[in-house]
């Protein structure tokens, strides 16, 4: 048998790279299932390095630095999606690396993201067109018609590297603001609510997906998650599966959608890790996201992802965490406390998981 499909045995290492929440997340999980974690992270007092057995430090374009860590684990991950090509190769040529890089690829540019769903994957994604210039941009917006979202290609999340443009007069403005960077523009999609799915592919091929999750955001940042959501067809999570196949995925992925008045799904975008609107799983009574990512990359089988109730997710932001000791007293509240230092306006601090026993 290769060393990729070994089954990863207790008290192996898994490599994270990248020390945030998810990072602190997925090594609490990891410590539970008697599996230890070694992070590699520029900042040596991130949230995950509270909670692992093992931390490297280093620039990600460090590549001695990623050699010597990837060679002291076992299996790597990452959990963030801008983990720098070179440095995913680089710690791929000493450990199996999962999800694997093409996944990386994919999701780190908006252009390739929505070619591959588009046409590889075959789900529906907004229209949208590749832009280097003002002249195609105004062409683009001939056929996409008003109002579109001009976005940036790469490094773009809550709502940052985007304008909403509503009219002829407005292209010049959006243009001289974001186009010295790689573009494209999407059709403006009406949806009447934005959902998501977090599913799982585990090593023997095996999909297993939450029930829809029903996403609710505030300044372009998710805000707040019910799941199970009202209204489910499994229409999502056919689509994720779908998409997990075609990359040869291993590991949990958020896919992010656009529900139509007719309940038609549109893609947004998909995170190649476990993602903020699957946080509600912790609390879920189900296994969640962050220990069925560690068992995927792991090789072991995946878990039961069937909830025992309804959860409400409510990330706390910017000044919204000095409300814990409030929070700390709610019957069926659980907080989620990520352990950064410093309270910054728009910077995730933590969440609280709402039951609502059914
Ligand atoms: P994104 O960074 O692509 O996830 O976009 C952030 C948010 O902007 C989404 O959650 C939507 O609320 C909104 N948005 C992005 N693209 C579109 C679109 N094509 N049509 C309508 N709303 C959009």
């Amino acid at each position: 048998m290769s060393r990729e499909f070994e089954i990863l045995p207790l008290g192996s290492t898994i490599g994270i790279l990248g020390g945030g929440q998810l990072g602190r997340m997925l090594a609490m999980a990891a410590a539970r299932l008697g599996l230890k974690t070694h992070i590699y992270s520029p900042n040596a007092l991130c949230p995950a390095a509270d909670v692992a057995n093992y931390i490297s430090v280093g620039e990600y374009e460090d590549t001695n630095a990623i050699i010597d860590f990837a060679k002291a684990c076992d299996v790597i991950t990452y959990e963030f999606e801008n983990v720098p090509a070179v440095t995913a190769k680089t710690a791929a040529s000493e450990a199996p690396l999962r999800p694997n890089a093409r996944a990386l690829d994919v999701a780190q540019d908006r252009l390739t993201e929505k070619s591959f769903l588009r046409a590889q994957a075959g789900v529906e994604v907004a229209g949208f067109e590749d832009i280097d210039n003002e002249f195609a941009l105004k062409r683009a917006l001939k056929r996409l018609g008003y109002p579109a979202v001009l976005k940036t290609r790469r490094f773009g999340y809550d709502g940052k590297g985007q304008i909403i443009i509503r009219k002829d007069s407005e292209v010049k403005a959006a243009w001289n603001s974001l186009g010295k960077q790689d573009l494209i523009v999407e059709a403006f999609i009406p949806f009447v609510r934005e959902v998501s799915v977090i599913a799982a592919r585990g090593m023997d091929g095996t999909c297993r997906a939450y029930p829809l999750t029903e996403n609710t955001h505030q300044n372009h940042i998710l805000h707040t998650s019910i799941a199970p959501a009202p209204r489910d067809n499994g229409k999502a999570q056919e689509i994720a599966f779908k998409i997990l196949k075609k990359l040869d995925y291993i590991g949990v992925m958020g896919v992010e959608f656009f529900e139509l008045q007719d309940g038609s799904l549109i893609v947004n975008e998909i995170a190649p890790r476990v993602h903020n609107s699957g946080h509600w799983t912790q609390d879920g009574g189900c296994v969640d996201q962050f220990e069925q990512h560690i068992r995927a990359v792991a090789g072991w089988p995946l878990g039961d992802t069937t909830p025992a109730h309804t959860v409400t997710m409510t990330n706390l932001i910017g000044d919204d965490i000095l409300d814990w000791p409030k929070i700390a007293i709610e019957a069926n509240a659980r907080l989620h406390i990520y352990g950064k230092k410093d309270i910054r306006p728009g910077r995730k601090m933590g969440h609280v998981n709402r039951m609502t026993r059914n």
